[in-house]
């Protein structure tokens, strides 16, 4: 049988590959629409994910809903995960083997939802798909990731930590790239239609 978001939710609950499965409350697989053509990648469960087993629904959550909402998108119309699915204890960063460990489950939610975007929330993610480098040069940079465009934005988290003027505006300016880069990538997969209903050589012929 084919791979599932399904199979994926249960393996994830039940995972015990890395040392995160011992003191996490529930695992938190990732959600959203299954044929999404945007990926949210954040960092992993805090606390309300760790009690709740779904990704960014504390105050973070609340600032990606808030920042959606600016570009006409619902929560429910894009895939929401994390690069490690359990939380790491008191929230500290996630090690290299939890990551290595989860990654995985990424590939194989990207490889069902095939997104047109990958939108990264944090640095580890960004390291994963975009780069390593400091956040502050390298937010709203878009780069190619095995043929998907990937964008790198700041963690809402990070957002909220300095709530300032600049900040917000930052923020908002990244964002609003999301439905360009978005658009963009519609159209560099519109052309193998676009070929294919194009007129061969004997169609060509038969005007004469
Ligand atoms: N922070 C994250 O990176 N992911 C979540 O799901 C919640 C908070």
């Amino acid at each position: 049988m084919g791979d599932s978001l399904e199979a994926i939710g249960a393996e994830v609950r039940a995972c015990q590959l890395c040392k995160l499965g011992q003191t996490r409350t529930v695992g938190v697989p990732g959600e959203g629409n299954p044929n999404a053509e945007i990926m949210f990648i954040g960092e992993g469960p805090g606390f309300h994910e760790d009690q709740q087993g779904r990704p960014f629904v504390g105050a973070g959550g609340q600032l990606l809903a808030e920042m959606l909402q600016l570009i006409g998108l619902r929560r429910d119309e894009v895939f929401i995960t994390n690069v490690v699915r359990c939380r790491p204890p008191g929230n500290r960063d996630p090690l290299p083997d939890e990551l290595a460990a989860c990654d995985p489950y990424t590939q194989r939610q990207i490889a069902l939802l095939q997104p047109k975007l990958i939108v990264t929330l944090g640095r580890f993610s960004m390291a994963r798909f975009i780069g390593s480098g400091p956040m502050r040069d390298l937010h709203g940079r878009a780069r190619e990731w095995n043929g998907i465009t990937c964008l790198a934005m700041y963690h809402p988290a990070a957002i909220l930590r300095t709530p300032t003027v600049e900040m917000r505006r930052i923020y908002e300016e990244d964002f609003r790239k999301i439905p360009v880069l978005l658009a963009e990538a519609r159209k560099k997969r519109e052309p193998v239609a676009a070929a294919a209903e194009a007129p061969t050589p004997l169609d060509q012929l038969r005007l004469f």
